[in-house]
């Protein structure tokens, strides 16, 4: 099998046969420590022994595949990316990532190439966060940032994660051996779909990424004056979800205004809104909204936030409501390493020919969680269907699948010959 052919249709087809491994028959969904999980990690690590790897399954449930250096005690590149999906998935999400990583490893491999760093592929087990509501619990517990206290925490069908990875044959009391040394880690690199429509509107396959947003996520609470819909006066109202309406104007006018000039771009969200209590003919009393602000650059969030948290309590003010803003989650951007950066650059104008796009990830990755452990840098390539993910519509073309691996292999090569 040539290298194209491995980097095209033979991930094309294993991104077709991971998808099989679903917890819903019709529609992919596979969350962590299930029995499709581990259905799915022992095709991964058969993949990974094909491709010359050594291949286990680590404390924290990840698939750790290993490809030796050509000195024995050499630092260590991380490549990958996670294998857990959203509730009816698309197929690429992540996998896309690890099967990729893996083909680059097999070419390597057929190739009887040996670099000056050893090569372990990672299948992070959980990203998603789907079955215990919390994040990158697989590359948290290799960056060593796992925090034990969610042991405790219940699925829907009440099963304890501790329970979860007893059944699944891991002890929970060892997770803190899946924490890697920083010294052993070269760097980690993550090819991802870009889960956006960026580069399919510029007709680009692939891109750099600069950046994992950093994110603020506020609940806003608005307190106006219920009253009847029908003999209150329009002049004489505090009216709580026409006066949240006007706040939501301002976050989007903001975001809109400020996002293409500021450093890292910006974009604000109101995805929860709520009249409590609301009735047809009642002026609402209450408004209950959630905002969900990134950036690539955590200067520009703070400063967009410092314009536009008065100017929120400015519009209340004016409308005589009450407003209550709580601070949910701050959690600050991941820049890539600029030297990775640059490499992935020369790989991209290499592979394409073309001018290379950086962009920043709107999206957390666990390229995010792997920055706590070593410099890392992520590679997107172009998503179809108007950029659709955590949908089944989601899709890549046979083509960019392979200028992915191209590019991806171009940057091991290139770390090698450094
Ligand atoms: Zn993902």
């Amino acid at each position: 099998m040539n290298l194209d052919t491995i980097f095209g249709a033979e991930i094309m087809a294993r991104c077709e046969a991971l998808a099989q491994f679903t917890e819903e028959p019709g529609h992919l969904t596979r969350t962590y420590l299930t029995p499709v999980q581990r259905a799915a990690a022992d095709t991964l690590l058969e993949w990974m022994r094909e491709a010359g790897m050594s291949a286990r399954i680590d404390e924290a449930g990840n698939v750790v595949g290993r490809y030796e250096g050509a000195t024995p005690n050499a630092r260590t590149l991380i490549t990958g990316s996670h294998f857990d999906t959203v509730v009816n998935a698309g197929k690429y999400d992540g996998n896309y990532g690890v099967i990729t990583s893996i083909a680059c490893v097999k070419a390597l491999n057929l190739q009887g190439q040996r670099l000056p760093f050893a090569i372990e592929v990672v299948g992070f087990a959980d990203e998603e966060g789907v079955r215990y509501k919390t994040t990158m619990m697989g590359s948290k517990a290799i960056a060593g940032t796992y925090d034990m206290g969610i042991l405790a925490l219940k699925d829907r069908a009440g099963i304890s994660l501790t329970d979860a990875m007893k059944n699944y044959g891991l002890d929970p009391a060892a997770i803190g051996r899946a924490a890697r040394n920083p010294k052993d880690i070269l760097a980690f690199l993550e090819i991802h779909i870009e889960q956006g429509p960026v580069l399919l509107k510029e007709g680009r396959p692939v891109g750099t990424v600069t950046s994992i947003a950093g994110v603020y996520r506020f609940q806003a609470v608005v307190t106006g004056q219920a009253g009847h819909a029908g003999t209150t006066p329009m002049n004489m109202r505090c009216d709580a979800a026409a006066a949240a309406a006007e706040m939501i104007g301002a976050i989007e006018r903001y975001c809109a205004a400020e996002g293409n000039r500021s450093p890292g771009g910006v974009v604000g969200t109101v995805g929860q809104l709520n009249v409590p209590g609301g009735a047809i003919n009642v002026i609402p009393g209450a408004c209950e909204f959630s905002i969900d602000l990134r950036s690539g650059n955590d200067d520009t969030r703070h400063a967009i936030w410092g314009m536009l948290e008065p100017e929120l309590h400015a519009i209340a003010k004016r409308r005589h409501v009450e407003l209550a803003i709580s601070k949910t989650l701050d959690l600050a951007a991941a820049p890539c390493a600029p030297q990775l950066m640059a490499r992935i650059d020369a790989a991209i104008g290499e592979v394409t020919g073309a001018a290379v796009r950086r962009l920043p990830s709107g999206a957390g990755h666990d390229a995010m969680a792997m920055a706590a452990l070593c410099p890392q840098a992520m590679i997107f390539i172009r998503c179809g269907n108007g950029g659709i993910s955590h949908n089944p519509l989601e899709t890549i073309t046979e083509e960019d699948a392979r200028i992915g691996a191209w590019v991806l292999y171009e940057v091991i090569r290139d770390l090698a010959a450094a």
